[in-house]
């Protein structure tokens, strides 16, 4: 007798990520629930199953959703402001400025803007850290996006606190309401060394722990980070870091691009996970991360695509491109991080980094997070290797369909659970705002 599902897909080409990284033909997906209950050729699986829904994407490649894992999805309304400047002046005079009058309506309107972009490219998680971040928790489940999302942490007021102790009342306030989301999970996020100081780090590890959740903070992004630690602390920061009991198998570091050997053979033994933002470490000329070392090391990387204001989108198909790109050329080597190793990075990695590890891979009882790219675009023509067409050949605007767990957030063009029109007239209200802001 045929067991019942909720849903089942028909796939053209069927990307699973599973162990053996299968690739099938004419294949289908079972879903029950939020979980992928089946995956198979796709005659089995219609002998196995029987469902009220099926969806022929038989003309599509469908694959695991990808996962930006590292991400400041509201900064979409900086994107384009201020550009082609070095790291800590973009910060300080350009960014911070603006970001000291935030409000939660302008973070929830651009974290929606970031969340049609992500889900319109093929993104199903994301790993976010931000000033207010309650707004960008509201506004990725009204987008019905996987997250793990936490509020950045600084020592000093930011628009959501006025100071450290309401800062830290604020995480554990943010960490009960979402204890139990299917689709939001709560992470410690100090921002940086250099925003931070050695009690309050010491802290937000001693919490995370508490709370049995991650920790998710940028560093080693820069040698002017490196210079400024080293001036303040006596350590390069990522030694510090491990000596405040920062490092360790919960915590996701974003960027490692300023690391010596012996560091490298820190985050090994810490058990870090790894946040690779190859666009934004381009763009700020923050240098390129030793990836292919700390992946030969056994370390766990993911891809992210850092803010739109640094990117300058979240476009995670651009960013593998970039990845394998970038190594290639780094390194002198065309053989350097290939397009399995990229894709991996975008899905599993980043997964494990966002802290949804049943995610990115289409197995049976995973979450059924997937996406499918239309394969009559002329780029994706004609088809050798689907891993190919994924890193080299797609630019996310191939993608017709995204689902999270189980729901099509994004179908043939179109936003599921929110007005994309009216939320463009929401954007074109705070470009004003912003640009009263700067001229004062
Ligand atoms: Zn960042």
């Amino acid at each position: 007798m045929k067991q019942h599902c909720d849903r089942i897909i028909r796939a053209g080409v069927l990307v699973t990520q599973d162990e053996q990284r299968r690739v099938l033909g004419d294949a289908a997906v079972a879903v029950t629930g939020d979980t992928i209950a089946a995956v198979d050729h796709a005659d089995v699986i219609v002998a196995e199953w029987s469902t009220d829904a099926v969806s022929d994407l038989s003309g599509m490649l469908v694959m695991p959703g990808l996962v930006n894992a590292h991400t400041h999805v509201a900064m979409t309304f900086l994107r384009g402001l201020a550009d082609d400047l070095p790291l800590m002046q973009w910060l300080t005079e350009h960014i911070f400025p603006v970001e000291k009058h935030l409000s939660a309506e302008i973070v929830e309107v651009s974290a929606l803007l970031g969340c049609a972009e992500m889900a319109a490219t093929g993104t199903t998680t994301l790993c976010d850290m931000y000033l207010i971040e309650d707004a960008t928790f509201k506004a990725v489940d009204r987008a019905g996006l996987r997250m793990q999302g936490g509020e950045g942490l600084f020592a000093f007021p930011s628009p959501a606190y006025a100071c450290i102790e309401d800062a830290f009342e604020l995480v554990r306030r943010q960490h009960d309401r979402y204890s139990s989301h299917s689709r939001i999970r709560h992470a410690v996020m100090p921002h940086a060394v250099y925003t931070s100081n050695p009690e309050m780090l010491a802290r937000c590890a001693a919490l995370a722990g508490e709370l049995g959740c991650g920790l998710h903070i940028h560093l080693a992004e820069t040698a002017a980070e490196t210079a400024q630690c080293l001036a303040s602390f006596g350590k390069r920061p990522i030694p510090y870091c491990r000596d405040l009991g920062v490092l360790s198998p919960r915590t996701t570091v974003a960027h490692a691009v300023d690391v010596t050997d012996d560091e490298l053979e820190i985050l090994r033994e810490s058990g870090i996970c790894v946040a690779h933002n190859p666009v934004s470490n381009m763009k700020l000329a923050s240098g390129a991360a030793r990836v292919p070392e700390m992946l030969a090391a056994g370390i766990c990387v993911g891809i992210g695509t850092d803010g739109a204001a640094s990117n300058n989108g979240l476009n995670m198909f651009t960013e593998m491109k970039t990845c394998a790109l970038l190594h290639k050329l780094r390194y002198a080597d065309p053989t350097c991080v290939p397009a399995a190793t990229v894709l991996d990075m975008a899905t599993t990695g980043g997964a494990k980094c966002a802290g949804w590890p049943e995610t990115g891979a289409l197995v049976p009882g995973a979450k059924a997070d997937l996406i499918a790219l239309d394969l009559s675009a002329p780029n994706l023509q004609p088809l050798y290797s689907a891993v190919s067409h994924i890193v080299y050949a797609a630019t996310g605007h191939e993608v017709t369909h995204t689902m999270v767990g189980g729901e099509f957030v994004y179908e043939n063009g179109r936003h599921t659970r929110f007005d994309y029109p009216a939320l463009l007239r929401e954007v074109a209200s705070i470009r004003r705002w912003v640009q009263k802001k700067i001229t004062g």
